[in-house]
């Protein structure tokens, strides 16, 4: 079932979903089903997986000299979401990725999808690799997520890339987008940011998912500011607890996001256990407004921390 029937389905009640990663290469499914089975009692009606591209990594030989290979640290999204719709019949999100393939190979892992049956797809530019200081698309391969969903959207109506198919059969993605209610770091600005966030709709995306934030008067604005810009979509609010101490640090740089104040000194006093709490009950406090705001989903990125998320989950039920 598509993410957009699940939110009409649900009529004005919040649904909550989560966000996994695949494992770390020689980890084992069973570490996503152990993530994965405490959550279940709240019935998520869809599970975003995680795709993570090939990363450069340098080690040093026996001349002396580094040498440069490409891994994958964190490949299997697909075959993830097919064991999660096979063990939990819920709907499984894979995220797809601009960076690192072309266009070909893109109608290719489209077709794999459709065949087994998934419905949804989060479509999305990626980030630079590690030791690259802007994304660089694949060469025959999507500079924006807009092109992405383009893509998608084409297969929606039959047309695949080889022009001597006549009448392919139509896929039936609902394509999700990714929307930053702090602006992505690479815009200008934020309106500008929502502009080509509206492109994206207009492209064919049908709902949006936000980065995370920890001030949701930052989710309000951007919802506010969207709608003005045209954009009429489901706007799903993201939301990661803060745990770890360094992570006032850490968050903002890999995310591009503020903490607030409050919750900065809070965190800053507290000793290691406190911080955890501290943390949990922010983001307890940040899914009941939410709630009561009406959004149509929670969606919960568990970092494969199930226990945290359930106590976040039942704190604000
Ligand atoms: P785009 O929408 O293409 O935007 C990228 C930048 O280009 C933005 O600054 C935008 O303002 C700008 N832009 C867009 N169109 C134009 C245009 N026509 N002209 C000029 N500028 C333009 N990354 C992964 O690798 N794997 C994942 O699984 C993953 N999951 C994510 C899930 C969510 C909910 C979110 C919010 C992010 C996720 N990311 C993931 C990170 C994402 O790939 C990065 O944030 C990436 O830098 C941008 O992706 P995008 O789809 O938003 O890109």
């Amino acid at each position: 079932m598509k993410v957009t029937e699940h939110f009409e389905q649900a009529g004005d009640k919040t649904l909550v979903s989560f966000e996994v990663l695949p494992p770390l290469k020689g980890g084992s499914m069973q570490d996503i089903f152990d993530a994965l089975d405490p959550l279940m009692d709240f019935k998520p009606p869809f599970i975003d997986v995680t795709y993570h591209r090939e990363e450069y990594v340098y080690n040093m030989r026996a001349s002396g000299y580094y040498e440069k290979t490409a891994i994958r640290k964190r490949p299997g999204t697909v075959g993830i979401c097919a064991s999660i719709m096979h063990r939990y019949g819920v709907d499984a999100i894979p995220h797809l990725i601009c960076g690192g393939f072309n266009v070909e190979e893109t109608e290719n892992a489209l077709i794999d999808l459709n065949f087994l049956g998934i419905d949804n797809v989060l479509a999305l530019r990626g980030d630079a690799r590690q030791f690259e200081n802007k994304f660089t698309p694949e060469k025959g391969g999507h500079k924006y997520a807009k092109d992405l969903i383009k893509q998608i959207d084409q297969m929606n109506s039959g047309i695949y890339l080889d022009a001597n198919i006549e009448n392919g059969a139509n896929t039936d993605f609902c394509i999700g987008v990714a929307g930053y209610p702090e602006k992505h770091f690479e815009a200008p600005n934020l309106n500008m940011d929502i502009e080509y966030t509206l492109q994206k709709i207009q492209a064919g995306g049908d709902y949006i998912v936000t980065q995370m934030f920890f001030d949701n008067q930052h989710y309000f604005k951007y919802v506010d500011a969207c709608r003005k810009a045209g954009i009429t979509v489901p706007i799903v609010p993201g939301l990661k607890p803060l745990t770890r101490k360094y992570q006032l640090n850490s968050i903002p740089r890999k995310f591009f996001v503020n903490m607030p104040e409050d919750l900065v000194k809070e965190i800053e006093k507290s000793d290691k256990e406190h911080t955890k709490e501290i943390g949990i009950e922010w983001c307890i406090q940040q899914s009941k407004e939410l709630n009561e705001a009406g959004v149509p989903c929670l969606h919960y990125y568990t970092m494969g921390d199930s226990s945290t998320t359930k106590k976040i989950i039942e704190g604000f039920l």
